[in-house]
Formats: C-alpha cells, sequence, structure tokens
C-alpha cells in the first residue's frame, strides 16, 4: 500500500526480528496535524499477527532469559549512542506526525535516551540481596529474575520517550516485549525500535504490532503476556488495569491528569509567569505533566493581568516554522473536543479572559490549532475543572490562604504532578509534606523525575504500585526469588529429626 508525495514509509509490524507488511484490512492514517497531509498508513493488526508476536517473544525469552547481565547491558550502551546520533533525523518525523516543535521533538527524545542510558547501569540496578548467617550456617539471598513477555501500550502525545521508558528496561531485566505504539504517531516510535535492533536486540525480544482496542485486549488476556504497561487516558487505562488484572498480569497503568501550580505571592514573578506560561501551553498543553490549573493566592491575584499578557505573546504555528511556541493539537477530533470544552467553560460562567477559539494561522489553514486560552473564575463544579482538557487552556483559580490551595489540590481526583511557587522554605516544607501528590514541583513547574528515580504519580492519575523507570520499574519487570540455604562440610554432625519450625 503506497502513499503518494510523502517520504514516509507505511508502518510495519516486527515479529521475529523482521519488518513485516500486515495482512489486515483495516489501515489508519497517519496525519501531519498541522497540514492534514496523510504521511503514512498503520495497519491494525491481525489476531494471529498478535499472537505470532507474543509466540516469537515467548520463544525468544528461552534464549534471553539466560543472556550474561553484561551483553544486555552492552546492547542498551550501543542503543544510547545510536539514539544520539540519531536524534535530529527522529525529532523531525516526530514533529511532523505529533505536531510538536522540532526542539521539544528533541526534548521528547531526550528524556528518553536519558531511560536508555539508565539501562545501562541494569548490572547495578538488578542485583538482589544477601544475608549471612541468618541462622546457623544458613544464608538467604535474592534473585531478581525477568518475568517473561512483557507488553507495553502508549499515548499519541510522547511517541518517542514513553516507549523508552518501557522496553529498554524490560529487556535489559532479561525480558521480552511487545509493543504497541499510538497509532497516531508510530513512525517515530518506530525508528527506535529500529535502533534497537541495530543495536544487537535479537530476533523475537522486541516485537511491535500497530492497532487499537482488539490489539490492545488480546494483548491483555493472553495467557504469555505477563506484565502490561500502560499510559495514556484514565478510561483506557482503568480498562486495561481491569481485564490484564483479571487475567493475572502485572499491571502499572499511569493515566490522565489535573495539575495544579500554587502561587504564593512571595514567589519571583517574572519567572513564574513564565513558568505557567511555558508549562500551561507548551506542546499545546498535550503533556500528562502540563500545568492545567493556575492557583493564585493572596496577592498573587493580582498578577493575572500579566499571565494573560505573556500568554498572548505565544507564537502560534505549524511546527516547521521558525520561532513557534504552540503547534496545533493532535487530530481535528481532539480539536473538537477541547473547543467542546471552552464553550462548556463559558456557559458554566467563566470567564474567558482569552480566547484561542477560531484562530486563524495562515499558510496551515487545516490545522488543528488553538490558541492559548485563559479561564479566571474558574470553580470546582465546572466541566473545565473536572476533566483533563489536554489542550492549550489554563484554568485559573483564586484562594486566600496556602491551607486553602492545599485543600483544592488534595480534592481533585486526580495526582499526577503539582507545584508551588514561593521564596518561603517553610510554604515549601509545608506543601511537600501536605500535598497529595505524586510528583510535586518546588518552582519547577514540570517535575518530571529523572530515571535514577521513578514516575511515581497518584491517586487517580496511576494504578499499580510500580511507576514507570528508575528502581520501581526494574521491580516491576523482574521476580523476586528468596533462596534460603545450607551447606553441610559432612555428614559427621546428626543433629536429628528437628519437627519444630526453627532453623538453627
Ligand atoms: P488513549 O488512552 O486514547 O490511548 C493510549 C493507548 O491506548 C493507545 O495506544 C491507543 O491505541 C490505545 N487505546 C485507545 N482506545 C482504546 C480502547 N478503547 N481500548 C484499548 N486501547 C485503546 O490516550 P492518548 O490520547 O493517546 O494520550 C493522552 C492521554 O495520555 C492523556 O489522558 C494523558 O494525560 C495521558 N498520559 C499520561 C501520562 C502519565 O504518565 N500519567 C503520560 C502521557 C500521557
Amino acid at each position: 500500500m503506497s502513499v503518494p508525495n510523502t517520504p514516509y514509509q507505511n508502518a510495519r509490524l516486527l515479529i521475529d526480528g523482521e519488518w513485516i507488511e500486515s495482512q489486515t484490512t483495516e489501515w489508519h492514517d497517519i496525519v501531519n496535524p498541522a497540514t492534514q497531509q496523510v504521511l503514512a498508513k498503520v495497519p491494525f493488526a491481525t489476531a494471529s499477527e498478535v499472537n505470532a508476536a507474543i509466540a516469537a517473544a515467548q520463544r525468544a525469552f528461552q534464549t534471553w532469559k539466560l543472556t550474561p547481565i553484561g551483553a544486555r547491558m552492552r546492547i542498551m550502551l550501543k542503543l544510547q549512542a545510536l539514539i544520539r546520533e540519531h536524534s535530529k533525523r527522529i525529532a523531525t518525523v516526530l514533529s511532523a506526525e505529533q505536531g510538536k516543535t522540532i526542539a521539544d521533538a528533541e526534548g521528547d527524545i531526550f528524556r528518553g535516551l536519558e531511560v536508555v542510558e539508565h539501562a545501562c547501569s541494569i548490572g547495578t540496578l538488578q542485583m538482589g540481596e544477601f544475608a549471612e548467617n541468618v541462622a546457623g550456617g544458613v544464608d538467604t539471598y535474592t534473585l531478581r529474575q525477568p518475568i517473561g513477555v512483557c507488553a507495553g501500550i502508549t499515548p499519541f502525545n510522547f511517541p518517542a520517550m514513553i516507549p523508552l521508558w518501557m522496553f529498554p528496561m524490560a529487556i535489559a531485566c532479561g525480558n521480552t516485549f511487545v509493543l504497541k505504539p499510538s497509532e497516531q504517531d508510530p513512525l517515530s516510535t518506530l525508528m527506535l525500535v529500529e535502533l534497537a535492533l541495530e543495536a544487537g536486540v535479537p530476533p523475537g525480544v522486541l516485537n511491535v504490532v500497530h492497532g487499537g482496542k482488539d490489539v490492545v485486549d488480546a494483548l491483555c488476556t493472553h495467557a504469555d503476556i505477563k506484565a502490561v504497561s500502560f499510559v495514556g487516558s484514565t478510561a483506557v487505562g482503568t480498562h486495561v488495569y481491569d481485564l490484564a488484572g483479571r487475567h493475572g498480569k502485572r499491571v502499572q497503568s499511569m493515566m490522565g491528569a489535573k495539575n495544579h501550580a500554587v502561587v504564593l505571592p512571595d514567589a519571583n514573578r517574572q519567572q513564574t509567569l513564565n513558568a505557567l506560561v511555558g508549562a500551561g501551553f507548551g506542546a499545546a498543553g498535550q503533556r500528562c505533566m502540563a500545568t492545567s490549573v493556575v492557583v493564585l493566592v493572596g496577592a498573587a491575584k493580582q498578577w493575572l493581568p500579566d499571565l494573560k499578557a505573556l500568554a498572548q505573546k505565544l507564537k502560534v504555528n505549524a511546527c516547521s516554522e521558525a520561532g513557534t511556541d504552540v503547534g496545533p493539537v493532535i487530530s481535528k477530533r481532539a480539536k473538537e473536543r477541547v473547543l467542546g470544552l471552552i464553550e462548556s467553560g463559558i456557559k458554566e460562567g467563566a470567564v474567558l479572559e482569552l480566547d484561542g477559539r477560531g484562530i486563524n494561522v495562515p499558510g496551515f489553514e487545516q490545522g488543528n490549532f488553538i490558541g492559548p486560552t485563559l479561564f479566571s473564575g474558574v470553580t470546582k463544579d465546572m466541566q473545565i475543572y473536572t476533566q483533563e482538557i489536554f489542550g492549550p487552556v489554563l484554568a485559573v483559580m483564586e484562594v486566600d490562604t496556602l491551607d486553602q490551595a492545599i485543600a483544592l489540590v488534595n480534592a481533585n481526583p486526580f495526582g499526577n504532578g503539582t507545584g508551588l511557587f514561593t521564596q518561603s522554605g517553610a510554604a515549601a516544607r509545608k506543601f511537600q509534606t501536605e500535598i497529595d501528590v505524586g510528583q510535586v514541583g518546588i518552582n519547577i513547574p514540570i517535575p518530571v523525575p529523572v530515571p535514577f528515580f521513578s514516575f511515581t504519580g497518584s491517586r487517580g492519575s496511576k494504578l499499580g504500585d510500580l511507576g514507570p523507570y528508575g528502581k520501581q520499574v526494574v521491580q516491576f519487570y523482574t521476580q523476586t526469588k528468596t533462596v534460603t540455604s545450607r551447606w553441610f562440610d559432612d555428614d559427621s554432625v546428626n543433629d536429628g529429626v528437628n519437627t519444630t519450625i526453627n532453623l538453627r
């Protein structure tokens, strides 16, 4: 199936080390969100193709799990070098299919690259523990063993970073993997997979299938899949968690968000305003850690006009154009949804300070653009507050005290990220102690942890105990086996039969 006038190839499946043309009859368009150009097509894999990918992973696991840890580590070392080398090439494709700026696309790749760099330390990360002489002549130690075939299901908003949260650490731990990228922008993900093969990942260790609900459900229910990593919306993440959980798999679901930035009046004014506007409107608000609610505390309420003025200055354009701050949202459907929520905000009585609807981007009239949109006077019952908007829309709320701000954030069901802007150490310490959100920024607008830590979103933003990357994901992708052992010098000491429970 060829697509004219595009340098992009249709997405293929990767099964047992071979790039396969799918036999499916269901193909979806991969569309440039700024131009509506169809870049390529993506096949929704058939049931037998999904089964073949899982079977290849299951076969490969038998040898990959025995591959020495140093050999796995060296593949990760090669992969990180290759990603670095090809980062600009991948960023161009990522920007075209996803819509984010080239600089932001490079950031997307870089944050994933950091996870691969961390996977190079798998030798120490996967170490077990040892306690000598826990009872007379008895030692206890743990092994961290790979669990088998793992699956990863990823969203459209970080087509590089999020697949790289998953397959490198899973593979480095000795597992094999079936990846199901977002059907909306899989091309850059496939480039990363290609680099993994070039780095030496053996056939069957990493496989790729494309598709929607049918393919995801097949991965969640197949007997040979041992663990499922999901990142995406709350509705789908909850479904994946329930379905895969019912089928006995380990599951981690990272889901939707409503991230509050709390601003105290003693904060550095310009730094804070810059941070709010960058975190609210960057990537057109399509980051799970984007700031979507600004809570102005006390006299910080007077900052609203400056916030509006700064947001108004952002340049909305296609990401291929120099100086673009805000690109399009991913699809026409996403745009309609965001516009609907803006309408609801107006109807429900919020004050539309800045209206990004109806924006005209010359030369890109068909693009899914929405300009920066700012609401003030937002209350807790409005849909623009209760729902994740996932677009360039910032809701401003006002409270009188830090205690009220903390209570507001803690009452919101989501718990992905939050931030406090202040110069007061005491206020910051109170905030980090009392706030019930898994990732906290102090004068940091998007506090995504580096990979030596783990991604620790909480409450309604996450299902499952263990987060992506860092030490937590090593636990997720391994089974701890505890061995208690005793070795006898000879048979000369005969203590007789002991029917009590102690080990002496
Ligand atoms: P999505 O839930 O629509 O899609 C995610 C994946 O699920 C895709 O691979 C998609 O093909 C698949 N899918 C879609 N519908 C399905 C269905 N009915 N059944 C089974 N699988 C289905 O999410 P998206 O729109 O691609 O991504 C945006 C969402 O992801 C936002 O809610 C955002 O907050 C969230 N997200 C969360 C994090 C986090 O770490 N918490 C990070 C990035 C994105």
